[in-house]
């Protein structure tokens, strides 16, 4: 089509098409009040959608009749940034992703569906006028009351509830009585967080950390990237802490990413103990409120320290002075659907554009970023002692082959466990499988637990008398007898944490014990409840998966067991050792914080397995030289990029039918590795035949390159009909 001079607006509409939508302004309004970052109301299809405009062109291919008007214009200024624009822009082109979807990251909900970018009001309470005139003895019977007007006598501000609440007792009774004796009245006010002050001062950083801290001061004001590699309880968070006490006071703002069950409100506590007003916090079990409330605080410059899980990467920051990521090799960092990011990878990437450091913490750092420091991308520096007092763990490899296991606990480990509680000492015991046990099987007739809707086994949940599919959620009660043969005779084979957990009661009887898994934590604050009783030391043994392996403290712990190794020793995808390595690191880590030396125990029927033998001997950052040789020899990342496409469908052929088609466009690249389409290695899920494409470069910038110029035209290939289909660049996960 010919390209004509007109004035156009191009907008990110929400919807999964990967392109920008032009619109013609609304009629008489002047082109010059329309800014990049706005929000706007537009027509699409039927549909009256919130979109936000991007450019403002005068080219457009849509033919001038063809053009549909902007329908109004929400905002008198931009809801993002300049800065935040060129970030969403970036990925968007890098992620091969739906600028709509793109640009509605970083936007909380709120905001995205058209409401005004104001503060959220809540309730709060001050005095009447009467209030205050009351002579202190008016309510000396009712000490409730008494107790809530003198804390509000005693505030300069109007108090939230949630300060209301801890007089105790029944408070809300009471509050309600006061204000129907005309002594206290409700307003809103802003929901911003309280102000606390800090409560605690910085203990003398040792020599490790000092030069760490000082090496970043001297990097304050450009870009860099640097990596703090420092063994678990070497005192990284100090040094985060005293890097951002030092931007704070420059009246610089800090955004400290952590994995999704890093950010306990233990954590949060620490660093509000620690740098007082300004810590706010950013994540999905935030209500949309608080969201907001942090977004705006971010955006106005309020917010000294924002604390979040992936997605606040996408938050606006007045004066980014610093931006750290906390467990860096932590996978929560990535989105494994729709709008499939690493909010690590981005966050470096915005540090970029900012021109601020960036720092990245880890006591096992993934390879990629190893990888960064060998190439000098990246600076490095160590934390090679624990902090305090503690002593490093001894980790030592068990072999149970032909050893008595009952209930997958070997009698070495047993009599170790019983060695550790006899002392005094707590047990954590680490297994990644949640239920009771991942086979039910007939003894009889052989009969298998399988999901009718995916190609995997049923895992038994015994407490829950289930089988529940942990790939498409499917249940089913727990059958009495073979639902094949009838017999009596199903046997579960294999464990799971349910299964350690009734083993350890029946060898332990009488001592205190736990599970923690997403199945015991699903209720609100029980995770932090048996937290709890981990800290004050009631609980003595305690069994959990991974959610055990992050950010805790567990200064009592003293004996670590990895119950099954094997398990990651021979995973199908290319990192499995990496991530077995740092899981075994990471959960290590949690012992022999205080004084306590840690003993960690890893039982394996392979104990002769190199990668196991590096680790236990040697430590992670030999066993990361060597795999990222195995990597560089097979030519995987950090030494090549992938990308891979996966598409679904209930009709069986149509996956790989399109895949081919996608293949095809790819071919005849020169520099690009074209492999497959396979059959995904869960071939079937959810009722859906499932298969997948990957491409690889040696070269990254070719790779996306040639991604931008082909993947929009594949969405009207006729064989995407019917196929669900995504694009992950970068995929952690090649299934
Ligand atoms: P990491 O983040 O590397 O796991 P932390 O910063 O949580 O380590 O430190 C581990 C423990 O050591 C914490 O209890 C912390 O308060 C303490 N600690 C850290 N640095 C020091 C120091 N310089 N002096 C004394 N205690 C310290
Ligand atoms: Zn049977
Ligand atoms: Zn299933």
């Amino acid at each position: 089509m010919r390209k004509q001079r007109i004035d156009i607006v191009r907008v990110a509409v929400p919807s999964p098409l990967r392109r920008y939508f032009d619109y013609l302004p609304p009629s008489g309004t002047a082109l010059a009040i329309i800014k990049p970052g706005m929000r706007v109301k537009v027509p699409f299809g039927r549909q009256s959608l919130v979109a936000l405009v991007s450019d403002i062109t005068q080219h457009t291919t849509i033919a001038r009749n063809k053009l549909r008007r902007i329908t109004k214009i929400i905002d008198d200024t931009p809801m993002i940034g300049s800065h935040e624009m060129k970030l969403a822009r970036w990925a968007a082109e890098y992620y091969q992703h739906a600028p709509g979807e793109v640009y509605a990251a970083f936007l909380p909900l709120s905001l995205r569906r058209g409401a005004p970018a104001e503060m959220p009001k809540t309730l709060c309470y001050a005095l009447t006028p009467s209030g205050k005139s009351l002579a202190p003895s008016t309510l000396q019977r009712a000490p409730r009351q008494q107790a809530l007007l003198e804390r509000l006598a005693g505030a300069k501000k109007p108090l939230a509830i949630s300060e209301l609440a801890e007089v105790g007792g029944s408070w809300r009774e009471a509050l309600r009585r006061l204000i129907d004796k005309g002594w206290v009245q409700r307003l809103a006010c802003d929901s911003t967080t309280e102000k606390t002050l800090p409560t605690e001062s910085a203990p003398k950083l040792n020599d490790a950390q000092q030069y760490a801290v000082d090496s970043m001061r001297d990097r304050e004001s450009d870009f860099s990237a640097t990596l703090l590699d420092g063994i678990t309880g070497s005192g990284k968070t100090e040094v985060y802490l005293s890097c951002i006490e030092h931007v704070a006071a420059m009246q610089r703002q800090t955004l400290v990413l952590l994995p999704e069950i890093g950010l306990t409100p233990q954590a949060v506590a620490r660093y509000r103990q620690r740098l007082g007003q300004g810590v706010h916090t950013y994540h999905s079990e935030l209500s949309e409120k608080d969201r907001l409330a942090t977004w705006l605080a971010a955006r106005n410059g309020t917010a000294k320290v924002i604390i979040g899980t992936r997605s606040a990467v996408f938050l606006p920051l007045a004066q980014p002075g610093l931006i750290v990521i906390d467990e860096e090799h932590d996978t929560s960092f990535k989105q494994q659907d729709g709008f499939r990011y690493s909010a690590r990878d981005l966050a470096v990437v915005r540090a970029q554009q900012a021109d601020i450091p960036v720092l990245l913490g880890s006591a096992t750092p993934s390879f990629e970023s190893l990888e960064n420091v060998r190439q000098n991308r990246y600076h490095a520096m160590y934390l090679p002692e624990r902090a305090g007092a503690a002593v490093h763990p001894t980790l030592r490899i068990l072999d149970v082959r032909s050893r008595p296991m009952p209930g997958g606990i070997s009698d070495l480990l047993a009599d170790r466990i019983r060695y550790h509680l006899d002392n005094g000492g707590q047990v954590l015991l680490f297994l990644n499988r949640r239920g009771y046990a991942p086979v039910l099987t007939c003894h009889h007739c052989g009969w298998i637990a399988e999901c009718q809707r995916c190609d995997a086994r049923m895992t038994l949940h015994r407490g829950a008398r289930l089988l529940v599919c942990h790939h498409c959620g499917k249940l089913q009660p727990e059958p009495a007898q073979c639902p094949s043969c009838d017999k009596p005779s199903l046997e579960p084979m294999g464990k799971g944490t349910e299964r350690i957990e009734e083993q350890l009661s029946k060898a332990f009887p009488g001592v205190e014990l736990a599970r923690i898994d997403r199945d015991s934590t699903r209720r609100k604050g029980e995770l932090e409840r048996l937290l709890q009783a981990v800290h004050t030391g009631k609980t003595r043994l305690l069994v959990g998966t991974q959610m055990l392996a992050k950010g805790h403290d567990f200064p009592g712990v003293s004996l670590v067991g990895i119950i099954n190794a094997d398990q990651g020793l021979f995973g199908l995808d290319f990192r499995a050792s990496e991530r077995l390595a740092q899981l075994i690191v990471q959960v290590a880590g949690r012992a022999g914080r205080a004084e306590k030396p840690g003993e960690v125990l890893i039982q394996t029927h392979h104990p002769e397995h190199p990668l196991l033998r590096q680790l236990v001997a040697h430590g992670y950052a030999e066993f990361a030289k060597a795999g990222l040789e195995e990597r560089r020899l097979a030519g995987m990342p950090p030494y090549s990029a992938l990308a891979l496409f996966r598409a679904e469908s209930t009709k069986s052929a149509a996956p790989s039918a399109f895949l081919q088609q996608v293949a095809h466009r790819f071919r005849s690249d020169e520099e690009l590795e074209v492999l497959g389409p396979a059959t995904a290695p869960m071939a079937r899920r959810a009722g859906h035949v499932r298969a997948q494409l990957l491409l690889r470069s040696t070269r990254r910038a070719h790779l996306n390159r040639v991604l931008a110029e082909r993947v929009a035209e594949l969405e009207g290939l006729p064989s995407a009909r019917g196929v669900r289909w995504s694009l992950d660049v970068d995929p952690l996960e090649l299934f």
